[in-house]
């Protein structure tokens, strides 16, 4: 199967990740463009006038729009059930955090609705956001369990995880949160809790039937200490699952220099890095994947992505698409915030949502960049350039969804 893709006014060729430096900001463009792909993967791309010669199976004619990779949501919890609006609106009335948790709100809040649902229930919870996800561009989404707290319910939430990539064309990559946060019934318990969650049996049944690649945790006050961190993440590895972390969202814990000791996929969030920690993920291959959603969502202080950018480093974006602290299903969303409010370009979006992105999750040699070999998971997009793609905030700009070389019906 040959297709051929034309009439595309800009084509941005992000190449394979990780991304960073002058490329970061400034990656290869071809003006009035063409595109092959060949069984599923990119053959060849450039100016029209280069285009090899037919005969093609199929032609999509782009029609002066612009063509970019899939974009890649590195850093979601988008399987979940319940929903938490009534906390949003006492948010937005000045209530606290404490308060909130006194009121049953809170991470806790979704653990009850998680623990009361069967994978079907949560998999029907999921598969809408999802489907949305899809159809705003996002052809790769990492997904988080973290909500049920116990081995057997995290089990049902990589349960589910499983199950919602299964029913849709876009790949889903699991990671294991157990240490998300401490249930109720290991209050004041945080080192026995760790122990239940890291339990061999358990490990062993996760890795035998790959339902994690990845290992997280969160490492803050309140959640988990950076030993208590370690400790996990060292056991999931003696399992072959790659440590990511939930680094400095809210206080500088010493969690980014653990996840480059560890040799972390990513540290994600650094709202409250210092140069200390970006000098350690500069002497490392951990991806830095800074979530704006949060920023926006809680009116919180928003990381330094510039500082990082001009530091080398390849900075990742991610929606964080959670109940509590990030409702926000779209990457082109999170690509505008992060152009007002991190002060990225459009590009440098682009690039974070894709190409390093793809690093976040070790798939960088297969998707995230328009390269000759490279998995033909690409979007055509109803503008004439990608600046003007964050730059029309909250519009819907994905006219085509193509995923493996199919055009999906979104
Ligand atoms: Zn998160």
């Amino acid at each position: 199967m040959r297709t051929r893709l034309t009439n595309i006014a800009q084509l941005v060729a992000v190449p394979p990740g990780p991304v960073s430096g002058p490329t970061l900001s400034c990656p290869p463009i071809f003006r009035d463009a063409a595109l092959v792909i060949e069984d599923a993967k990119i053959a060849w791309f450039g100016s029209a006038t280069d285009a090899p010669q037919g005969p093609y199976d199929k032609t999509i004619d782009v029609t002066g729009g612009t063509v970019v990779p899939g974009l890649i949501d590195c850093h979601t919890h988008t399987v979940f059930a319940g929903s938490r609006e009534e906390e949003f609106v006492r948010k937005i009335g000045g209530a606290g955090y404490l308060e909130i948790l006194e009121a049953g709100g809170g991470i806790r809040s979704t653990m009850r609705a998680v623990r009361a649902a069967s994978v079907e229930q949560l998999v029907a919870a999921s598969l809408p956001r999802l489907q949305r996800m899809l159809a705003s561009g996002t052809t790769t989404v990492e997904i988080k369990s973290g909500y049920g707290l116990s081995p057997e319910e995290e089990i049902k939430m990589l349960r589910a995880v499983r199950a919602v990539g299964e029913r849709l064309p876009i790949e889903v990559v699991p990671t294991y949160l157990a240490a998300h946060a401490l249930p109720p019934e290991f209050d004041g318990r945080p080192d026995a809790y760790i122990a239940a969650v890291t339990e061999d049996a358990l490990l062993r049944r996760i890795a035998d039937e790959k339902l994690a690649e990845f290992a997280d945790v969160f490492t803050e006050r309140g959640a988990f200490t950076v030993e208590q961190s370690r400790r996990f993440l060292e056991a999931c590895a003696r399992h072959g699952l790659v440590p990511k972390v939930h680094a400095e969202q809210i206080t500088q814990s010493g969690a980014t220099q653990l996840a480059v000791e560890l040799g972390a996929a990513s540290a994600d969030h650094l709202e409250c890095v210092d140069d200390s920690d970006i000098a350690a993920l500069k002497a490392s291959r951990t991806i830095p994947v800074l979530l704006p959603g949060c920023t926006f969502f809680l009116g919180t202080p928003a990381a330094p992505a510039r500082k990082l950018i001009d530091a080398g480093l390849p900075v990742a974006l991610a929606t964080d698409c959670n109940p509590g602290s990030s409702m926000i299903e779209s990457l082109p969303l999170v690509m505008s915030i992060a152009c007002t409010m991190l002060k990225m370009t459009p590009v440098e979006c682009l690039v974070a949502c894709t190409a390093n992105a793809a690093a976040a999750l070790k798939r960088q040699h297969r998707i995230g960049a328009i390269a000759v070999g490279h998995q033909a998971d690409l979007l055509i997009l109803d503008v004439t350039n990608v600046n003007a793609w964050p730059y029309r905030v909250g519009v819907q700009a994905v006219r085509t969804v193509i995923k493996q070389g199919r055009v999906l019906q979104t």
